[in-house]
């Protein structure tokens, strides 16, 4: 039987590279989405096209539990258990300090931290009961030092996921082992509406001279679900291209 990995968020950006990594090594895949059904089904349709796995396209938003549970059922009945839950599900809305608002503010940390939480308390209790997984939350250095006040809503979401998975390897020890990535910049339409200038100035605080491509990170992700990184637990790994502020 072939591994089984849940990758939220996962019709486009970091998460779609991470369910074709995923595929490429021969796990069972489950792309979630929220509004993209189109992306979804054609990104299952062509892990199905190119590799001997099984796909499921299951639609849920994360900060809704109904829908989690629903969600997790769904995979359970499916495939009996779940190995990865990568929780990469996100989102950000940067506006200028005296434009945000509560709204935004709480709407970024139920997606990205409730979020987080969330699917993680219902993918663990079976990964409980088969005393075996791994969970990876995708953090940002937004969420150490890479500081905007532009998005002080999604730094703060993003240093509770942090917090949140030192907590959860905690609470899942020792048999799941939870795990953050916090990445730099990555080229993924969360990014499209950066400006050219802003994006050069950018580059230039990046040993690298430029933002992540999605495989990057997709790469790091499967590599610690894997038991190559077996003694890994309970980390946050900087992915960004030797970022000096
Ligand atoms: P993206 O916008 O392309 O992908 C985010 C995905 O999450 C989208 O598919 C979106 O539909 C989905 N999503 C949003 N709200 C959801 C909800 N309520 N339920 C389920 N799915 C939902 O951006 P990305 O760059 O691929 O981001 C992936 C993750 O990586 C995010 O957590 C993001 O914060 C993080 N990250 C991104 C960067 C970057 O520079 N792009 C840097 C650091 C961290």
């Amino acid at each position: 039987m072939n591994p089984v990995a849940l990758v939220t968020g996962s019709s486009r950006g970091i998460g779609k590279a991470t369910v074709i990594e995923f595929a490429k090594r021969g796990y069972d895949v489950v792309i979630n989405y929220v509004s993209h059904e189109e992306e979804a089904l054609a990104l299952k349709k062509r892990i199905e096209d190119n590799y001997p796995v099984q796909v499921l396209a299951i639609q849920a938003d994360v900060s809704k539990e109904e829908e989690v549970k629903n969600m997790v059922e769904e995979i359970i009945k499916t495939f009996g258990y779940i190995d990865c839950l990568v929780n990469n599900a996100g989102i950000a809305i940067d506006t200028m300090f005296e434009d945000k608002t509560v709204e935004n503010f709480r709407r970024t940390l139920d997606v990205n931290l409730i979020g987080t939480f969330l699917v993680s308390k219902y993918v663990g209790k079976y990964m409980l009961e088969k005393k075996q997984g791994t969970i990876i939350n995708i953090s940002s250095t937004n969420g150490i030092d890479t500081i905007y006040p532009e998005s002080l809503d999604y730094d703060a979401s993003k240093a509770g996921v942090i917090s949140l998975t030192k907590n959860l390897a905690l609470q899942y020890a020792p048999n799941i082992r939870v795990n953050s990535i916090a990445p730099g910049w990555v080229l993924t339409e969360m990014n499209q509406d950066l400006e050219k200038e802003f994006m050069e100035k950018e580059e230039q605080k990046i040993l690298l001279e430029r933002f992540a491509e999605p495989e990057e990170i997709a790469k790091v992700i499967v590599f610690l679900a894997s038991s190559d990184a077996s003694y890994i637990n309970g980390e946050v790994i900087r992915v960004d291209g030797g970022f000096h502020a």
